[in-house]
């Protein structure tokens, strides 16, 4: 990996719609990444493992719970400063990003605003910290986009609960001391469980043969017959909406995130297009190379003001499911279609590690299909403007 020489474009001036707080956050989570993830991110991405070492510099920049309350450990701080330590992380890389989302958004977040007292205190300021790592179980193997239909499920057993099923695709899985797991109970009814390591029963293989979020640890959650204290389960919001709520905030955080990833390749290709000469002169001087690069820097100026914009209704909570949704889907697809292009504009190197983007394009064909794909994003956005489902 070369030195990391990012400069963030900022086309508009959006920093003038920033509090002093806002960037003085950014710019720390900005100075991280350049110091302590750039370095090191490439090597770990090709030997397919999350840098456990990056935990504790992770929990520092406030990436773990942004918006917890200081009580818990969290660094209460807004939504668009949530936002930006995000699009900074996934500058770096999705799959350390991810593992701040899950952290903050599915498992802090549900323990936070579904959880008991005793529970928050538990649980909230060991994941701030760092010392844990938790992980969200909601997808199955034959229920992805469809969470509704799982099948994991709890019994009643008087004085503990008996949880039964499996997971996959879980995200942190494979070292988590924690999973906050979504089942049924006897009744049909969604609830959120606690589960911990070392539970009998409970057993967490990981995934491999991944070629996208390599950097990111991937796993399955195995349920046999593994006994839950009563005191672990989520009292205070039950039904699909639970989880979906957590996932609002998730979203949320990837709108930012898949922007980060968007000005990295942008700003890599931007630099190599003024120094790479081919027939005499710098490719950037190049109109087809320059027809890149405007339409670059456009969308990601577009897609940092739809997310602004965002953070602001969150702040003032009034945001809906449907515009977290659709920020979610425009601002990968956004990124995506970036980081390709970067590429090419890099020409043989492009595919190298020598450059992050080609990290990048694989990772987002993760960003891209997990919180929702970007179809059941489009699926979202057209039952709200028409009232009519097309899921089914
Ligand atoms: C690297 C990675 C990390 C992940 N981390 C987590 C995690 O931490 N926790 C967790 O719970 N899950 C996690 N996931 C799972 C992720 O959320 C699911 O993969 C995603 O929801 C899609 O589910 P699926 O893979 O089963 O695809 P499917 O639901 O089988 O979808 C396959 C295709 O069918 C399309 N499709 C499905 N239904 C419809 C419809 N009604 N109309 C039109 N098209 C449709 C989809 O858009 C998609 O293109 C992760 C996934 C990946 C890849």
């Amino acid at each position: 990996m070369k030195q990391d020489l990012f400069q963030a474009p900022d086309y508009y001036q959006l920093d003038d719609l920033l509090s002093e707080e806002h960037k003085l956050v950014r710019d720390a989570a900005r100075e991280w990444v350049k110091r302590d993830v750039s370095p090191i991110i490439e090597d770990y991405a090709q030997k397919a493992e999350f840098p456990t070492s990056i935990i504790s510099g992770l929990a520092e920049i406030g990436a773990f719970g942004p918006y917890i309350p200081e009580e818990y450990g969290g660094a209460g701080l807004d939504q668009i400063s949530y936002g930006l330590i995000m699009q900074e992380i996934e500058r770096g890389d999705s799959g350390v990003r991810s593992t701040a989302s899950v952290q903050s958004s599915l498992v802090m977040y549900p323990i936070w605003k579904y959880g008991t007292e005793e529970q928050r205190k538990k649980y909230l300021p060991k994941l701030a910290s760092g010392e844990w790592i938790g992980c969200f179980g909601l997808t199955e193997p034959d229920h992805g986009s469809n969470p509704g239909g799982m099948v994991t499920n709890y019994k009643d057993m008087g004085d503990h609960y008996l949880l039964n099923g499996a997971k996959m695709w879980i995200s942190n899985a494979p070292f988590a001391q924690i999973a906050v797991v979504w089942a049924k109970n006897e009744e049909g009814r969604i609830h959120g469980l606690i589960v911990e390591r070392g539970m009998e029963g409970f057993s967490t293989p990981e995934t491999h043969g991944k070629w996208s979020l390599r950097a990111s640890a991937t796993g399955e959650l195995i349920f046999d017959n593994v006994k839950v204290p009563k005191e672990n389960l989520l009292p205070n919001k039950t039904g699909l909406g639970a989880p979906l709520g957590c996932l609002d905030s998730a979203r949320y955080g990837i709108a930012w995130g898949a922007i980060g990833a968007a000005m990295d390749c942008y700003d890599t290709a931007l630099r190599y297009a003024k120094e790479r000469i081919q027939f005499g002169k710098p490719i950037g001087a190049f109109q087809l190379q320059q027809k890149k690069l405007a339409e670059m820097i456009t969308e990601i100026t577009k897609a940092q003001l739809l997310t602004w914009r965002l953070g602001v209704l969150r702040n003032e909570g009034k945001a809906t499911s449907a515009q977290i949704s659709m920020a979610k889907r425009n601002n990968v697809a956004m990124a995506k279609e970036i980081c390709s292009e970067a590429r090419q504009m890099l020409g043989g190197m492009g595919i190298t590690g020598e450059y992050s983007i080609m990290r990048h394009m694989m990772n987002l064909e993760s960003v891209i299909t997990y919180e929702g794909t970007h179809d059941i994003h489009l699926l979202i956005t057209g039952l709200d403007v028409t009232g009519l489902n097309a899921f089914k």
